[in-house]
C-alpha cells in the first residue's frame, strides 16, 4: 500500500499534525517537531506528547508512516568546527524529540561546504556528525534527503548519499529520502519510462532501495540539471504527471511516507486523491 500525504502544519502544537493529515486524506505525512526557523525550542510537554500519541492512534497512523523533518538551520557538514557543533547539538535535540513522540525517522538535508572545504571533506564531516549523534541517541533513524545541489549543498549525486552512509558506523540507523524535484534538477531524468528506470537503477546500484525510507513528491519549476530547488504542484511543472503515476504503481515505494511539499496546499486533497485513482486504474 502507498502512504501518500503531505508535510502538514504543527500550528497549535504537534498534536495537530495527525489531525491535519487525516483531514487531507493522507496515509502518511511529514511534520516538524518544533519551529524550523529557530535554533532552540522548549522541550515537548508530557500533555503534548500524550495528545500526539492519542491522535496518531485515533487517525490510524503508525510511527513508520511519519517522516519528521529537521530545522533548515542545521548544517552537519559546516566547515567551521564551532558552527558544526551548534548544528550537531540541535540535530541531537531533534532526534530526541522524535524519540519522545514515539517516531522512528528524522529527515535532514546533508549539509553545505559553503565553498570553504572540499566536497569530500564535507561528506566526511557529515558522516562524523552522524556518528556522534547516533552514539548518544537511540531508536531513531537519520534519513538523508537528496538535494538539488543548489549553492554548495551536498547530496545532489547518489554517490554523495553512498559516501555519507559509508562513513556511518551504525548502518541500521541511516536511511535515505528521495525528493523527485531535487532528483530531477540534480540531473537525473524521470520523465520517460526509460529515464525513470535508468535513474532508479542508478539509485539501486549506488545506494540501494534497502536504505529508502521515504519520498518527497514534488513537481519541478526548473529544468533537468538546473541545480535549482523550486517545487511545483504535481503535473504543473517540468516533470508532469507521468513520473508520479509510475511511482504509484512501483512496489519499491510501498509502505513508506510519500510526502507532498508542493506549493499549493489548497489542492493537496485533490493531488492525493488523483494519485490514488491513478494507482488503482493504472492510468
Ligand atoms: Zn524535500
Ligand atoms: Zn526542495
Amino acid at each position: 500500500m502507498k502512504r501518500v500525504g503531505a508535510h502538514v502544519s504543527i500550528s497549535g502544537g504537534v498534536r495537530n499534525a495527525p489531525l491535519n493529515a487525516r483531514e487531507i486524506g493522507a496515509k502518511g505525512f511529514a511534520m516538524f517537531t518544533k519551529n524550523q526557523r529557530q535554533w532552540k525550542a522548549k522541550p515537548l510537554e508530557h500533555a503534548e506528547i500524550d495528545a500526539f500519541n492519542e491522535n496518531m492512534e485515533t487517525c490510524g497512523y503508525r510511527p513508520q508512516d511519519v517522516l519528521p523533518h529537521d530545522s533548515y538551520l542545521i548544517n552537519l557538514g559546516h566547515p567551521e568546527a564551532e558552527k558544526r557543533q551548534k548544528s550537531l547539538d540541535a540535530f541531537i535535540d531533534e532526534l530526541q524529540r522524535c524519540r519522545q513522540l514515539g517516531l522512528i525517522y528524522l529527515n535532514f538535508h546533508p549539509g553545505s561546504h559553503l565553498r570553504k572545504m572540499s566536497e569530500e571533506a564535507c561528506l566526511a564531516a557529515i558522516s562524523e556528525s552522524l556518528n556522534r549523534a547516533l552514539e548518544v541517541t537511540e531508536g531513531v533513524t537519520a534519513v538523508i534527503e537528496n538535494t538539488a545541489g543548489q549553492g554548495s549543498n551536498m547530496g545532489y549525486r547518489f554517490e554523495h548519499l553512498a559516501a555519507i552512509i559509508d562513513g556511518v558506523e551504525d548502518k541500521s540507523r541511516i536511511g535515505v529520502c528521495l525528493d523527485t524535484c531535487h532528483t530531477f534538477t540534480a540531473g537525473y531524468d524521470l520523465r520517460s519510462e526509460a529515464a525513470f528506470n535508468e535513474t532508479f537503477e542508478a539509485f539501486e546500484r549506488t545506494v540501494g532501495f534497502a536504505y529508502l525510507k521515504g519520498v518527497h513528491l514534488n513537481d519541478s519549476k526548473p529544468d533537468l540539471g538546473s541545480r535549482v530547488d523550486r517545487h511545483d504542484s504535481l503535473g504543473k511543472g517540468k516533470l508532469g504527471w507521468e513520473p508520479f503515476y509510475r511511482l504509484m504503481r512501483d512496489p519499491r515505494f510501498d509502505e513508506m511516507p510519500m510526502v507532498l511539499e508542493t506549493i499549493d496546499s489548497d489542492i493537496w486533497v485533490q493531488e492525493i486523491k488523483h494519485l490514488y485513482e491513478a494507482a488503482s486504474t493504472g492510468s
